[in-house]
């Protein structure tokens, strides 16, 4: 069976990070406030100050974040940001990301299904756990391969290649200052490009739209190295170092507030036109004109029949999908 993850990608809440050159962490609130539309429960920042990560979390609206790193500045022009939906471990400052063990701070959306399986071996190996959240167990088995003795990328891939489920994640580490591994399985991640060589991640296009317009979709199962100043080196699900092509969005900062409707849903309505636009574009090449589909590891003819497997709004698309597929390509869908 082969399984493609797109659409879903609400209620998986928000990440956004920056290496940059002017503080991180008010341009990250904004970024945050640019994925408000996804629902959220609590929210937190990280940056890196003189390489030391500090950071500030609060339960609620962002506006409450806002309130603490007005009594509480937070400096440094390295960070993460983070809007939650809580699966495990209430919604509470505690339990708020980024979690932070060991040197190294980590923003994750999803769920990492065997976190039990992670936690027990961590403390059995004498680790103590601060929060109820299943996303703890990424920066403790990462601190475990910083103290074993791997360098902060070779204990991130280490670390990312034991969970199991459905996430996208950043981190940072204490005294690199010009670097973030990000990662993404199953949960959508953009990384774009500034003019003065800053680096951004966003989870989508739209929390990235006003710092720059170049940006690069990462792709399923990929685990990347950003760097200041550079493109970021991408490795897929097997390890294979790989080009993601950078494109330039047309999404402008203006598409992302309420505007002048009276509600979200409202404003999606009636921004369908441009949404479906900006879809098909991932599959169109501007400089040929040609459609582009990806590579299927399979031959398309040779398929017997089709599941979509989808809830909400994407089980009406997946209908939609069934009536084209059935009376174009005579193919059954389930
Ligand atoms: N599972 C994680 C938690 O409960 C992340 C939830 C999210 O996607 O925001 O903390």
């Amino acid at each position: 069976m082969v399984v493609f993850p797109y659409g879903g990608e609400r209620g998986m809440c928000g990440i956004v990070g920056v290496i940059g050159s002017a503080p991180a962490a008010p341009l990250l609130l904004e970024a945050l406030r640019r994925l408000e539309y996804r629902g959220y429960d609590s929210a937190g920042i990280a940056t890196l100050v003189g390489g030391r990560i500090e950071r500030r979390r609060a339960p609620g609206k962002l506006a409450a974040l806002a309130r603490e790193l007005e009594r509480n500045p937070l400096g440094g022009t390295t960070g993460i940001g983070h809007t939650r939906w809580a699966t495990h471990g209430e919604p509470s400052e505690r339990n708020a990301h980024p979690h932070v063990s060991g040197g190294v701070a980590v923003v994750h959306n999803g769920i990492i299904e065997n976190h039990l399986e992670l936690r027990a071996e961590l403390v059995a190996a004498g680790h103590v756990f601060e929060t109820d959240t299943d996303t703890e167990v990424i920066p403790q088995l990462v601190a475990a391969y910083r103290r074993a003795g791997a360098d902060p990328v070779s204990a991130a891939r280490r670390a990312v290649a034991r969970l199991q489920g459905a996430f996208a994640l950043a981190m940072i580490f204490e005294d690199h200052e010009d670097l973030m591994v990000v990662a993404r399985r199953g949960s959508p991640l953009a990384v774009g490009y500034g003019e003065a060589g800053e680096v951004y991640v966003g989870s989508d296009a739209l929390a990235l739209a006003p710092l720059t317009e170049r940006i690069q979709y990462l792709e399923e199962g990929d685990f990347a190295v950003l760097r200041r100043g550079r493109p970021a080196a991408i490795f897929d699900a097997t390890g294979r170092e790989v080009q993601r092509p950078v494109v330039r969005t047309e999404l402008s900062g203006a598409l992302v507030g309420k505007g002048n409707y009276r509600h979200f849903m409202q404003k999606e309505i009636h921004e369908q036109p441009v949404v479906v636009g900006d879809t098909l574009r991932t599959f169109f090449d501007p400089a040929t004109h040609r459609i582009v589909l990806p590579d299927l590891p399979f031959d398309p003819l040779a398929v017997p029949r089709l599941a979509a497997v989808a809830c909400g709004t994407a089980a009406y698309a997946g209908l939609v999908g069934r009536y084209w597929f059935e009376r174009l390509a005579r193919l059954p869908v389930d």
